[in-house]
Parts: C-alpha cells; sequence; structure tokens
C-alpha cells in the first residue's frame, strides 16, 4: 500500500505540472491571439480608409458629372437665345445662364474642395497602409516566436504525459479511475496529507482510529470530511 500511496503522490505531481503547463500555454495562445488581433484591426483600418477614399473618388465622379450638364446647358441655353424673338424671353434666358454659371462655379468651388479631401485620404492611407506593413512583419516575427513557445511546453507536456502513463502503469486501474474522479471534484486535489491528527485537505481532525490505520498501511483510507486520499506525513516538508 505504501508504495502505491508513492506513486499516487507522484501521479499527482505529474497531473498539476500537466496543469500548470496547460495554463502557461494558454496564457501564450492568448498573447498570440492578441498578436494576430492587432493586426487584423490595423487591416480594418486601412480597409475603412480605402472605403472612404472610394467614396470620395464616386462624389467626385457625381460632381464632374453635373459640371458637364451644367456647361451643356448653358451652350444649349447660349445658342437658343439666337432664336429668341422678345426682349422678355431674351431677359429670361439670361437668368438662366447666369444661375447654370453660377451653378457651374459652385460645383468647380466643390470639385477643388473634393479633389483636396481626396489628396489628404490618400496621403493619410498611405501612411496607415505602412505602419499596417511594419506592423504586420513585426507581428509574424513575433507569431513565430509565440509558436516556438507554445511548442515547447507542448513538447514538456507530451513528456510529463509520457511519464503519467508510466506511474499509471504501476497502479491499479481502479485506483487510477477513484484517484481522477477525486481530483475533478476536489478543485485538482486527488490526496490530502494527514499529519497530527488532522486532514491538512479540509483542516479537520481525523477519527484517532482511522488516523492509527494509516500507520498500517494496509488499506487505502480516505478521509471522512472531505473524501480526499490520505498520505501520513509526519514531518512538514
Ligand atoms: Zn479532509
Amino acid at each position: 500500500m505504501k508504495k502505491k500511496l508513492d506513486l499516487l503522490e507522484e501521479l499527482q505531481e505529474v497531473d498539476q505540472q500537466i496543469d500548470a503547463l496547460k495554463v502557461a500555454q494558454s496564457a501564450l495562445q492568448a498573447e498570440m491571439s492578441g498578436i494576430n488581433q492587432g493586426v487584423d484591426g490595423a487591416r480594418e483600418e486601412v480597409a475603412a480608409f480605402e472605403a472612404s477614399l472610394a467614396q470620395l473618388e464616386a462624389e467626385k465622379i457625381e460632381l464632374e458629372s453635373t459640371h458637364a450638364a451644367e456647361l451643356d446647358n448653358i451652350v444649349r441655353s447660349e445658342t437658343n437665345m439666337k432664336e429668341i424673338k422678345t426682349n422678355k424671353e431674351f431677359q429670361a434666358v439670361g437668368r438662366e445662364i447666369t444661375a447654370a454659371k453660377k451653378q457651374v462655379s459652385d460645383l468647380e468651388e466643390s470639385l477643388l474642395q473634393k479633389i483636396s479631401q481626396i489628396e489628404d485620404l490618400s496621403g493619410a492611407l498611405a501612411a496607415k497602409k505602412s505602419s499596417c506593413g511594419e506592423l504586420a512583419e513585426n507581428a509574424a516575427e513575433r507569431v513565430i516566436a509565440k509558436q516556438a513557445e507554445i511548442d515547447a511546453v507542448q513538447s514538456d507536456i507530451d513528456t510529463e504525459t509520457v511519464r503519467r502513463e508510466n506511474v499509471t502503469k504501476g497502479i491499479p486501474a481502479s485506483l487510477v479511475k477513484k484517484f481522477t474522479i477525486l481530483r475533478e471534484q476536489r478543485r485538482g486535489q486527488a490526496l490530502a496529507i494527514a499529519r497530527d491528527g488532522y486532514c491538512m485537505g479540509c483542516n479537520m481532525h481525523l477519527p484517532p482510529q482511522l488516523y492509527n490505520n494509516l500507520y498500517k498501511y494496509e488499506e487505502l483510507l480516505t478521509c471522512p470530511h472531505c473524501q480526499r486520499i490520505l498520505i501520513l506525513k509526519l514531518q512538514q516538508q
């Protein structure tokens, strides 16, 4: 029984080691996600700039088309003027042409503004693309390094898993099962040290007969309070 208990202790140690490694690995994976999210965010910003630029370009084309139509209107009105017989009509078309010319001038003003906006945004987009490119390059290196760390931890997990298999070979399958279930139920601690008549797992006093039986190593004994498998340790370690 003593040997089995020693093996159970080793099993607990291996399992805790594996748990710690898995926690470390998850943290590394979270860092990896963070790096990738940073790049995704920068790419989304670039895409948003590109969409705004496309919008401005479309508005510019619209203005150009309206501008061309207004110019056509002026030419048409001026041609019509030659056909006009009355002074009243002449004045009316004249007002139309003046209004159209004012419209053309406003459109030209808007076009210049639009072109200036497009230039500004193009500059900002180029800068954004460049910083995004640098970020992506830098992130790619960090992702490779992070992956190497994750792989190294995985290799440790694999080693510990092999060690666990070897340890469990020396323990009856039913006991490994009991241990595993207890570990799940007792927040990773299937074993508890018994010392000075107490269970160190739950800090409860153990029945004296049970405590005495621990010295005999005849059977597997569990704490009546927390159900953990008891391991007798006389000295604090
Ligand atoms: Zn207990």
